[in-house]
Formats: structure tokens, sequence, C-alpha cells
């Protein structure tokens, strides 16, 4: 099997797990496997992020790098008497996504139960009903069961949680679709920089973090805990180059390699990626021919910009994946830009040294 092909099967597995944000246990599992292999020590904190440690030549220095086993999702928040269950969202989920879809709910006791969304018939709603996006409250989840007992008796409780139930297929051109590529693509690419990572001359630490699309929890935590002196996410990026987007808004191209970013959020709120951290993930790139774009978006961050806040303040930057129809059960990405973004950061790892870091830190005094 190629390499591009195992990456497909690695990222298969994991995006066909529910793991919305405070139950990332299925995905942890798999992701623990993949990483034990090529790490030193591999751990799980309270919080239930997943820490690989790759111990570098001296430990005087500290690489975190970071990407987000988390997916959006649902909540089960009511069981009504006829059998249909409403649900709240769990992250950045939305109508529009969600209308006339299969979703998977998993008990807590581990049984999967699966559902559609339904909503009131076309021929009963009124024309201008048509026309609009349903509220969240509209929806509800229709198991096929008929009653609240019977509901009941399959194990479902208010709580459980519901992902989209979505499968992942290959397209053409070396493109894959499914749910939950946000970011399980960033998280096949920490698990493949932690297989090309030789000897680094820091410690290495990759961590698969929880809780990032409910306000990039799991990141702040572990950051606390680890205190790197530099830090990379990996996380997907809007890939806008379809109909109707003018290409100025295209703000990265699929199949064009990882986006280094140099700033997120509306207005630049979210992360300003630091500068030396960005010039040096440009100059790896050039030096190894890993194709690359650079990355400005409008809204939106991800796990580094909280990274970058902890303590006394961390260079950070990311390294993004472009992804089409982000948050929906029909994301596109090309997997060469998955093993593309895992070389750079690999490179990027084994690049810096306890001389660079200690020059991070005074940078600002030149
Ligand atoms: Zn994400």
């Amino acid at each position: 099997m190629s390499r591009k092909q195992e990456l497909i099967e690695m990222l298969k597995k994991l995006t066909e797990v529910p793991g919305p944000s405070g139950r990332e246990e299925s995905v942890r599992n798999i992701v623990a496997e993949y990483l034990k292999p090529y790490v030193d020590k591999l751990w799980v904190d309270s919080w239930g992020n997943l820490i690989g440690l790759k111990k570098g030549r001296s430990s005087d220095g500290k690489i975190m790098i970071a990407a987000h086993m988390d997916e959006i999702g649902l909540f089960v928040s009511h069981i009504e008497d006829d059998g249909f269950i409403r649900v709240v969202p769990i992250g950045g989920i939305i109508e529009r996504t969600l209308i006339y879809q299969r979703v998977v709910l998993r008990t807590r006791d581990g049984r999967l139960i699966r559902g559609v969304v339904g909503l009131k018939p076309p021929h009963v709603a009124k024309p201008e009903e048509l026309q609009k996006v349903p509220e969240f409250k509209e929806l509800f989840i229709d198991i096929g069961a008929s009653s609240r007992e019977e509901v009941e008796k399959l194990g479902v409780r208010v709580g459980d949680i519901m992902v989209f139930d979505r499968e992942l297929v290959e397209l053409s051109g070396d493109r894959v679709t499914g749910k939950a590529f946000d970011d399980r693509v960033g998280v096949v690419s920490l698990i493949e920089a932690s297989r090309i990572i030789e000897k680094p001359n820091v410690d290495v630490y990759l961590v698969a973090t929880v809780q990032e699309e409910v306000g990039l929890k799991g990141a702040r935590t572990s950051a606390f805990a680890i205190s790197p002196d530099v830090a990379i996410a990996i996380d997907v990026t809007i890939a806008s180059d379809v109909p109707g987007v003018a290409k100025s808004e295209w703000y990265t191209r699929l199949g064009k390699g990882p986006a280094i970013k140099i700033a997120d959020g509306r207005n630049a709120t979210g992360l300003i990626a630091h500068p030396r951290v960005v010039d040096l993930l440009i100059n790896i790139a050039e030096k190894h021919r890993i194709p690359y774009q650079l990355e400005i978006i409008s809204g939106g961050t991800t796990d580094a910009s909280i990274i970058a806040l902890n303590k006394e303040g961390v260079p950070a930057g990311t390294v993004s994946i472009p992804s089409r129809y982000i948050h929906s059960p029909v994301e596109v990405v090309d997997i060469n830009d998955v093993y593309n973004a895992a070389l750079l950061v690999a490179r990027f790892a084994e690049e810096v040294t306890v001389e660079w870091l200690r020059e991070l830190k005074g940078a600002t005094l030149k």
C-alpha cells in the first residue's frame, strides 16, 4: 500500500468514529495506537488531552505541536412523548448543514443508534417557510422510535451525543470527502509528523487536544502543563476556491500545499503568527521543496491562538490544511496537503535548536 493510501486509511478510521467536544475517547484510543511506536512517552491528562513526548538531544527546549481531536456535534436535550429527539449544538454546527442528514447517536454505554434530522414536510409548510433555513428548535431527530419508552429502552438519555453519520470516500485526484476532517486531517498530520521526525534537537510534545470547537480549551490546559518555548497548531483552513467566490477571496486552494498562517480571526484578533516562526516555516518549505501557500483569513482561529497566550507568552504559528465545506458532512481535502503539512511540521521540529529558541526569546530586545 502506498503511503498516500495508508494516510487515507488512517483518516477513514479516525473520522468514522464519533468524537464531539468533551467525548473524544473513541478518537483518542485510535490516535494512541498510532502514536505509540513513534514517541518515548505517551500519556493522557485529566482533561483527556493525549500527549506524546519525543525526546530531543537536549531537554533545554520544548516544542508543542497540537491538533484537535474533537468535532462539532449535538447533545440530546429532550425526548418527546412520540419518540422524537430534540438536540442542542456542540460547537459550530448549523441548521443549514443539518437538515435531512443522517446522524449517529452514541449512548452512555457505547451503543450506536442511527437517526435522521427531520423537518415538517414541504407540502404542509407555508411558502415563506420553504424559503428560509429553519431554526434549531424546529429540528428534530427521528431514530425510528414511536414513543419515549421505546427511545429510553434503547438506552438513550438526555446528554447523549450525536454526530454526522458519514463514511469517508475517495473522490478523484487524490481528494477525499467525509465528516470531521476538521480536525482529524490535522490529527493524521500530527501522527505522520511523529513518524517522520528523526532525533530532534529539543523535546517535541505532540498533543491531540480536546474541546477546541467549544473554545480552544484542551490546548489551554495542556500548554500550561507543558510550558512550550514554541508551538505549532495543525488545523484545517478555508479553501474557498469554488464557483461564486471571487479569486481575491480564495483564502487557500486545495492541493496547493499546506498553508502557513500569517493571521486569523476577525481583523486579526485570532492569532498573529510569530514572524520568526513564519519565516522559519517558509525557509524550511523552500529548502525541502515542500509546496506551501500563505494564509490570512478573517474568521475563525485555532489552538495556536490560546497556546500563544500561555503564561508569559509563546511564539506560535499554524500549519493549515485547506478544506472545502468546513463543518459539513461533505468536507473535501487533498491527501497530498495532509502529507505535506506533516512533512513541513516534522522538518520544523527537527530544525529548531536550543540556540534558536534562546534567540527567539530575546528577539524583541534587538
Ligand atoms: Zn478545527
